[in-house]
């Protein structure tokens, strides 16, 4: 039911949409995933660029 994207700067994310489903992880590392169960759309952002390996 939710449209909103989800911004995270972990690489792994988990969804259990409040319960309504199992708690799954979703991994972020492309840049962006998607909740199989719910739907949810999840993207990466980087916070801290010092910190991060060059892609
Ligand atoms: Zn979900």
């Amino acid at each position: 039911m939710s449209s909103t994207t989800i911004k995270s700067t972990e690489e792994i994310v988990s969804c259990s949409d409040n319960g309504q489903h199992p708690l799954v992880y979703i991994n972020l590392k492309n840049g962006s995933g998607q909740c199989q169960y719910c739907g949810q759309k999840f993207i990466r952002i980087s916070q801290t660029e010092s910190s991060k390996k060059a892609a």
